[in-house]
């Protein structure tokens, strides 16, 4: 069978396909060349890319460069073509090695080698799946409950299916996507490069965009529920309320409210818990804000049925979200008043909004491993760099507004890039440039159209904090009263109540909530002492803020979560848990390294990364190649196992 990855054969013209090298990335172009013609001195020669930079997409040489590539692309491809089309000879790996560091522009680790080649797959190999060969009876008694059907739920529906585990899918919406089924509102769109953020086994030559929009991102994973047969596995518009672990009986009893209101309970022999940690909408308690007579809607619960056209609208909140909604409504309203408590970071993206050429969508489509090598491409900018360029220097003085030498750079880079765009509005300049270390908080990408949106004539933003609402208006502790038609809450979720509200109860009556208390933590973020066979997705402690993606992480534990399951099944055990000492060990040592990291920094006084005592459980302080590293297989002398 031809490795899924070395491009549909094709018959494209030469013109078309001169024409679609106008659009591709040129140095994920000659790696594509040296699988075609088998010959590693296409990138041995002058012509290079300058260096490497966040979210590539045409590539950095000179435009004299880029023409002769396409001269050079044009025999090739013209030859690889008429030659039929072949599958081309595997790479040695020090080759494949030598193309990375060439790609890039740099040396790439040793550890990190065979962490990029699983995710590229340029073997055609799924590494990240696990099947072994059980007895199918065994496998038959060991039903699995997966609670949420976002990316995450997904992904375990689909590798309990890979491995022949059965398993029910609970899911309180009526499809799948989670955040990118719930959060529909005007202008949602991720910020992590598409071509990476979709599953490894999964890759997409559809995308429209760069950083695709949100019908479009669920329009993917409803795709990959099909063809993988998931749907007839999901409960949808069913709540689990609540588990309880029967230790006797070795099961879970999932507690679910179905959409009618009625209850019933779901039992398995393993919980995965699926929720995600942003998405339990967040909506501040206001004075007033139930006297307010216009629809009033939170960001995750965008109304469609309210035209927003000639409306004044108030807007509550401006993170990651709200810095969407703005610039997308802001054409169309009468008014747009921004209420923002704490100025953004935001990282100067001019490509965020970029459309995907026809030309690039041939090359993912046909060209052997284009598609793979700018998976890398976009992957590898972000793998652990921004960790260190996180650290706290302990020595670095006033860590007010910079933790070290390299995040004082970060923070000029970003400044300037503020003050370019508005240079001639120092009141302006003051209201958006933070006043707490860069990529303190979750930094934003940006393109522009955030400080447009601001400078437009029917747009204010108001940094006074807000003292009540009125039928018809906010008010700020000012005194100022902003007339209102319809109030936005853009404020985000109860990221650090995880996986709050549902009711957890594990061995002898334990409940999670009350174990956890401010300070949830769980076994590489996947498995909870006292709570047996009871696994997490995007537990705590597994949130990215460095870089990767969510679905990286996912995969990586979902592997785990396998092999453990696997396990239980082969050995016929009734139970695992992690042993306490393990994951003390586990979360004292990634308390200690936050400590070390940006986001703990004091002056930053509003995060959803911090709790209530400004302690962060949620957050990974992990380099993804350590991630990666131990959860490749379970180590199952960390577990008791009975
Ligand atoms: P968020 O980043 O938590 O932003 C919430 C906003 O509401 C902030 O401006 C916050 O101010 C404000 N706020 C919260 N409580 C408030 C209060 N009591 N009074 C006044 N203001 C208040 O939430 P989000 O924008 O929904 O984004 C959440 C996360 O979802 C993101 O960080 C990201 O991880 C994800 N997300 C990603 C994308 C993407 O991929 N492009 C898009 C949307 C969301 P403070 O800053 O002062 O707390």
């Amino acid at each position: 069978m031809r490795n899924p990855h070395a491009g549909e054969p094709f018959a494209t013209s030469d013109e078309e396909i001169a024409a679609a090298l106008l659009d591709v990335s040129i140095p994920t172009l000659m790696l594509s060349l040296v699988h075609m013609a088998g010959d590693p001195e296409i990138i041995r020669g002058r012509l290079k890319p300058d260096g490497l930079f966040l979210n590539e997409v045409q590539g950095y040489m000179s435009e004299e460069d880029k023409a002769e590539v396409r001269t050079l692309a044009l025999d090739v491809i013209r030859d690889y073509r008429d030659r039929g089309c072949p599958e081309p000879e595997p790479i040695s790996a020090a080759l494949l090695h030598e193309m990375m560091a060439w790609l890039v522009c740099e040396e790439v680790p040793d550890e990190y080698v065979p962490m990029l080649l699983e995710e590229m797959e340029l073997d055609g190999t799924d590494a990240r799946r696990v099947s072994v060969p059980i007895d199918a009876a065994a496998r038959d008694a060991f039903p699995v409950v997966v609670i949420g059907c976002g990316q995450s739920g997904l992904l375990a529906g689909i590798r309990l299916k890979e491995a022949g585990i059965p398993f029910t899918i609970i899911e309180k919406n009526a499809g799948v996507g989670g955040t990118w089924w719930e959060n529909s509102y005007p202008g949602a769109r991720v910020d992590v490069g598409n071509h990476f953020y979709c599953y490894s086994f999964e890759p997409s030559d559809q995308w429209t965009e760069f950083f695709a929009q949100q019908p479009e991102l669920q329009a993917y994973f409803e795709g990959v529920m099909t063809k993988h047969g998931i749907t007839p596995h999901v409960r949808w518009e069913t709540e689990v309320l609540g588990a309880a672990w029967d230790d006797a009986a070795g099961t879970w009893s999932v507690r679910v409210r179905a959409a009618d209101g009625s209850e019933d309970t779901v039992v398995g022999r393993a919980v995965i818990s699926a929720v995600g940690q942003l998405n339990r909408p967040h909506t501040p308690e206001i004075a007033g804000q139930d006297s307010f007579v216009g629809p009033a809607f939170h960001s995750a619960r965008w109304d469609h049925t309210v035209d927003l056209a000639g409306k004044r609208v108030a807007m509550i909140g401006a993170g990651a979200s709200g810095f969407q909604i703005a610039p997308t409504i802001a054409p169309d309203v009468a008014r747009l008043t921004v209420f923002q408590r704490t100025a953004q970071w935001m990282f100067p993206n001019p490509n965020y909004h970029e459309t995907v050429g026809p030309g690039v969508r041939w090359a993912l489509r046909h060209l052997p491993f284009y598609g793979r090598w700018y998976r890398f491409l976009i992957f590898w900018p972000g793998c652990d760099k921004g960790l260190e360029a996180a650290r706290v220097d302990p020595d670095y003085p006033d860590q007010q507004t910079a933790v070290s030498e390299m995040n004082e750079l970060t923070r000029q880079m970003f400044t300037d890039w503020i003050v370019s765009q508005v240079d001639d509005d120092p009141d302006l300049i003051a209201k958006v440039v933070p006043d707490y270390p860069a990529t303190g908080k979750r930094t934003l990408q940006d393109n522009g159209s955030w400080l447009r949106t601001l400078t437009r004539d029917n747009v204010d933003l108001i940094r006074s904090g807000i003292e009540h609402i009125e039928s018809d208006a906010v008010v700020t502790v000012d005194g100022e009263r902003y007339p209102a038609d319809v109030v936005v809450y853009a404020t985000g979720f109860h990221v650090t109540r995880i996986l709050w509200p549902m009711e957890i109860t594990g061995r002898d009556g334990v409940d999670l909530r009350t174990k956890w208390g401010e300070r949830p933590a769980a076994y590489l973020g996947i498995t909870v002492p006292e709570f047996p066979n009871f696994f997490c997705m995007y537990g705590p402690g597994t949130n990215l803020a460095h870089g990767g993606s969510l679905i990286f992480h996912s995969e990586c534990q979902m592997r785990y979560i396998t092999q453990c399951i696997e396990e239980l099944v082969a050995s016929g055990h009734r139970a695992m848990e992690p042993r306490q000492e393990k994951c003390d060990d586990w979360h004292e040592r990634s308390q200690r390294e936050l400590k070390t990291l940006v986001w703990s920094q004091p002056s930053i006084k509003h995060s959803f990364f911090k709790n209530a005592n400004g302690e962060i459980h949620g957050l990974s302080p992990w380099r993804l190649v350590d991630y990666w590293t131990w959860t490749k297989a379970p180590d199952f002398g960390d577990f008791v196992i009975r």
